[in-house]
C-alpha cells in the first residue's frame, strides 16, 4: 500500500492530521456537515482541542460514517459491534478477522475518510452560494467519494498481491470465506475482493461514542 495511504493513520496515530485537529490545531468554525467547531485547545485537558477534532472527522463526520458503513457491510454477519479502538489501533472486531489484513483496512479507512474530508471542504469552497443546500450537496459527494476510495484502495491491494516480492505476513488466515479479502487458490495462491452487492444489509448497530 502506498506510503500516502499508510500516511493518514501514523499521523492519526502520532501527531495528528493537519486540518482535522493535528498538533492540536483546530480551525475556527462549524464542520461542514454542521458539527460545531471543538472547544479551543486547553493545555490543562489534553482531550480537548485537537482530539476532538479527529474523533469527528474520523468516526463521527458523515464521509467517515460512510465508510464505516462499508466496513459494517463486509463484516456483516459476524460483527454487529465496532468500537473506533478497532479502527483506531488496528484491533480485529472478532477472530474471524486475519490481523494482518484488518491493518490494511484500518489504513485504507483512515485514507478514504481523509479524502472525504478534504472533498467536503474543496466542494464546499468551490462552489456559490454558500447555502444550507450547497453544504448538503458538499457533504453528499464527500461521503460517496470516500466510500469510492475505501473500496478502490482495497481492490488496488488485491491487484498488487501476486506481484508482492515478499510473502503475505499471516496470509494463511485468510480463507475462502473471509470478509473484504478470500482465497481464491492456494497454488498458485490467488485473492478476490469480497464486496458485499447492497452494503445496506442487516440491522444497523449503533457505533460506540469515540473516547473524547
Ligand atoms: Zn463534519
Amino acid at each position: 500500500m502506498a506510503n500516502s495511504v499508510e500516511e493518514v493513520y501514523w499521523r492519526l496515530r502520532m501527531v495528528g492530521v493537519s486540518g482535522a485537529g493535528g498538533h492540536g490545531m483546530c480551525p475556527k468554525g462549524n464542520c461542514v456537515c454542521g458539527h460545531a467547531a471543538p472547544v479551543a485547545a486547553d493545555r490543562s485537558n489534553p482531550d480537548v482541542g485537537g482530539p476532538t477534532l479527529h474523533a469527528h472527522y474520523f468516526w463521527d463526520c458523515p464521509p467517515a460514517k460512510a465508510v464505516l458503513t462499508e466496513v459494517r457491510a463486509a463484516l456483516h454477519p459476524h460483527v454487529t459491534h465496532l468500537h473506533c479502538s478497532h479502527l483506531w489501533l488496528c484491533i480485529p472486531p472478532c477472530p474471524r478477522v486475519c490481523v494482518a489484513l484488518w491493518r490494511v483496512v484500518c489504513l485504507a479507512a483512515c485514507a478514504a475518510m481523509e479524502e472525504g474530508r478534504k472533498h467536503m471542504w474543496k466542494q464546499r469552497f468551490s462552489v456559490a452560494p454558500k447555502n444550507a443546500a450547497t453544504r448538503a450537496a458538499a457533504v453528499q459527494g464527500a461521503c460517496r467519494a470516500a466510500a469510492r476510495t475505501f473500496l478502490c484502495l482495497l481492490d488496488e491491494f488485491v491487484r498488487a498481491l501476486p506481484r508482492a516480492q515478499r510473502e503475505w505476513e499471516h496470509c494463511e488466515d485468510v480463507t475462502e470465506a473471509h470478509p473484504f479479502v478470500a482465497l481464491v487458490s492456494i497454488l498458485p495462491r490467488c485473492y478476490k475482493l469480497v464486496w458485499p452487492e447492497d452494503t445496506a444489509v442487516g440491522p444497523q448497530p449503533e457505533f460506540d461514542q469515540p473516547p473524547v
